[in-house]
C-alpha cells in the first residue's frame, strides 16, 4: 500500500515561559499522522511571537515552496492558528495547497476544508475560536446572563433557585473581601493581611487558611482576591482554553490573549466600590514599578561586574566551538563572547563576537532544532539498530555453529591420541583447533555484550538527549551543557553573512557511536 507523505508544521513563541509548546505540538501532530497511517517526511517550524503575519516565518515559506513542488501530500498542524491567525493569509495558504493537491489537517479539526477556513478564520480573528465548542457554547450563554462561567469564587454562594450557574453574594464573606481590599490599599502586605485573618479564625477560600498568595495572586492572570474583577461587578471569562491531550485524555489549559477575554457587567455581584478597586490597582502599580527598579539595579550591577572583566558564566557557551579553529568560545568582555584563540593570541581569524543574550538565543534555537531532529530520528534509528542487531545475530549464529564443529574435531583428535595414534602433525593440528575455538569463544562473548548495548543505545540516547535539552530550557547549568555536548557534539560558531555575522550549526554526530 502506498503511504501518504505528511509534513508537520509547528509554530512556537520565543517566550521561554512556555517551553513545552513545540514538543506538545509536534507530539500531537505525530500522533495524528500515526493514527492516520501517514509517513512523516518532513518538519517545518517557526519561532514567532505572533501568528498574524507571514513575515519572518521561513519555515512556513519553505513549506509552501516544497508543497508547490509536491514533495508531500498532507500538512499537519496542531491547530489552524498555528499556521496563521490572519484570515486572508489562512485562506490564501489553504487555496495554494489545495491547488497543488496538498491536504491540510489539524489535530483539533481533522481535515480542513474551505468552509472551515472561512469559519475558523473569522473565529480566530475574533479570538473566540473555542467558544465554538459545544460545551463552551452552553457556558458562554451563562456568562452572558451574568452567571458563573467557572468555579465558585470566595464571596459568593450558589443561587440554586435562580437556575444553573447563578450565584449570589455571601454576606459573611463579602465584608472580609472589602477588608482585604481596604488593608491592601492602605499599604499592608498580603502576608500580613493573611496572618491577621488567620489569627481571627476567619477562613479563606475552600475553608483553608489565608496566605499571601491567595490574596496577591498574579495580576496578569487575574488570580488572587485583589485581582478578581467579579468583586467590582465584572465577570471575566475565556481567560484560557482547553485542549484535550489524545494520549492521556487530560485537558490542557492554554492561556488566551487578553483581547479574547469576555467581560460582562454583573452589578448585582459587586462587593467593592470602583474607588476601592482603583486604589488597589494603584498600589499594585507602585509595587510593580518598584520591583522593576530593583531589576534594573540588578542589571546595572551585572554590567558593572562585566566591565570589571570578571568572567561571567554562561553555561550555554560551553556548548560552542569556534567554526574556524575548533577551539573554545569564551567571554571576551563587555557581555560579549568570541573565539578564545583569537582573543588571546590572535591565532584564529574568527574575530566576530556576540552578545550573550543573542548567543544564548541562537544556541537555544539550535537546541530546539536538535530536539526535533532527535525525535524525528528516534524510530528510524531504533529500526536501524534492530537491523544491525539482526545481522550481528546471524554472524554470531555462524560462529556458534563453527564452534560446535571445532569442538567436535578437538574431541576426535583427543580420541585418536588416546587410541595411540599420536604424531607430531596431529599435535600441530590440535594446537590450531584449540586456537580457533578460543578465538570463537572470545568473539562470541564480546559480540554478545556489544549486541545488548547496541540494541538499546538509540533509545537511551534519544531519551537522555531530550531530557538534557529539556533541562536546559529551565536553566543553563554547565554540567548539563557538557553532558549534552558529549552526546550530540558541539555547536560550531562560524563567521557568516547576515545580521549577527555568525552561523550556528550543530556538528551533528550520532552520540552513541562514540
Ligand atoms: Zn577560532
Amino acid at each position: 500500500m502506498l503511504m501518504l507523505k505528511a509534513v508537520l508544521y509547528a509554530r512556537y513563541s520565543s517566550d521561554l515561559q512556555n517551553p513545552g509548546s513545540i514538543d506538545d505540538q509536534l507530539r500531537l501532530c505525530r500522533e495524528l499522522a500515526e493514527r492516520q497511517g501517514w509517513e512523516i517526511v518532513g518538519l517545518y517550524h517557526d519561532e514567532a511571537v505572533s501568528g498574524a503575519s507571514l513575515q519572518g516565518r521561513d519555515g512556513l515559506q519553505r513549506l509552501m515552496e516544497d508543497g508547490q513542488a509536491r514533495q508531500f501530500d498532507i500538512v499537519c498542524a496542531e491547530a489552524l492558528d498555528r499556521i496563521s491567525r490572519d484570515q486572508e493569509d489562512m485562506a490564501r495558504i489553504h487555496k495554494r495547497l489545495r491547488f497543488v493537491g496538498v491536504a491540510l489537517h489539524t489535530v483539533s479539526d481533522g481535515r480542513v476544508d474551505e468552509l472551515h477556513v472561512g469559519f475558523r478564520g473569522t473565529m480566530n480573528a475574533l479570538f473566540l475560536r473555542d467558544l465554538a465548542e459545544k460545551t463552551h457554547r452552553g457556558l458562554r450563554g451563562r456568562v452572558e446572563q451574568g452567571r458563573s462561567g467557572g468555579g465558585l469564587a470566595y464571596g459568593y454562594d450558589v443561587a440554586a433557585d435562580q437556575g444553573e450557574g447563578a450565584r449570589q453574594i455571601n454576606e459573611r464573606e463579602a465584608p472580609v473581601i472589602r477588608r482585604i481590599f481596604k488593608l491592601f490599599a492602605d499599604g499592608q502586605s498580603p502576608g500580613r493581611i493573611a496572618a491577621a485573618l488567620n489569627a481571627e479564625d476567619i477562613y479563606g477560600p475552600r475553608n483553608r487558611l489565608w496566605s499571601g498568595t491567595t490574596i496577591r495572586g498574579h495580576r496578569s492572570r487575574g488570580t488572587g482576591i485583589i485581582n478578581n474583577e467579579l468583586y467590582r461587578g465584572v465577570l471575566v471569562w475565556n481567560r484560557q482554553r482547553y485542549l484535550k491531550d489524545p494520549q492521556t485524555g487530560r485537558r490542557l489549559a492554554r492561556p488566551n490573549p487578553p483581547e479574547s477575554w469576555i467581560r460582562t457587567e454583573v452589578p448585582e455581584l459587586r462587593i467593592v466600590s470602583d474607588a476601592l478597586w482603583q486604589a488597589v490597582q494603584l498600589r499594585q502599580d507602585e509595587i510593580e514599578n518598584r520591583s522593576r527598579a530593583i531589576a534594573e539595579g540588578v542589571r546595572i550591577a551585572a554590567k558593572a561586574r562585566e566591565q570589571g572583566l570578571l568572567p561571567v558564566s554562561s553555561g550555554l557557551c560551553r556548548l560552542l566551538v569556534c567554526g574556524l579553529c575548533g577551539g573554545e568560545i569564551i567571554h571576551v568582555g563587555r557581555q560579549r563572547y568570541g573565539c578564545a584563540a583569537h582573543a588571546r593570541k590572535k591565532a584564529c581569524d574568527n574575530r566576530r563576537t556576540l552578545e550573550r543574550r543573542v548567543m544564548d538565543a541562537e544556541i537555544r534555537s539550535v537546541l530546539e532544532e536538535a530536539a526535533v531532529t532527535i525525535m524525528l530520528h528516534a524510530e528510524p534509528l531504533e529500526q536501524e539498530a534492530q537491523a544491525q542487531g539482526d545481522l550481528q545475530e546471524r554472524r554470531m549464529e555462524r560462529e556458534r555453529q563453527e564452534l560446535v564443529v571445532v569442538e567436535g574435531r578437538i574431541q576426535s583428535v583427543m580420541t585418536a591420541i588416546e587410541d595411540g595414534l599420536y604424531t607430531p602433525a596431529l599435535k600441530t593440528r590440535m594446537q590450531q583447533l584449540e586456537d580457533r575455538a578460543a578465538r570463537l569463544r572470545a568473539s562470541l562473548q564480546i559480540a554478545g555484550a556489544h549486541q545488548r548495548a547496541a540494541l538499546t543505545a538509540p533509545r537511551r540516547f534519544t531519551a537522555q538527549a531530550r531530557k538534557l535539552i529539556g533541562a536546559l530550557r529551565e536553566r543553563d547549568d554547565t554540567e548539563t551543557v557538557l553532558k549534552l555536548r558529549r552526546m550530540i557534539g558541539p555547536v560550531a560558531m562560524t563567521p557568516a553573512a547576515g545580521q549577527s555575522g555568525l552561523r550556528f550549526t550543530l556538528r551533528a554526530r550520532r552520540g552513541w557511536e562514540g
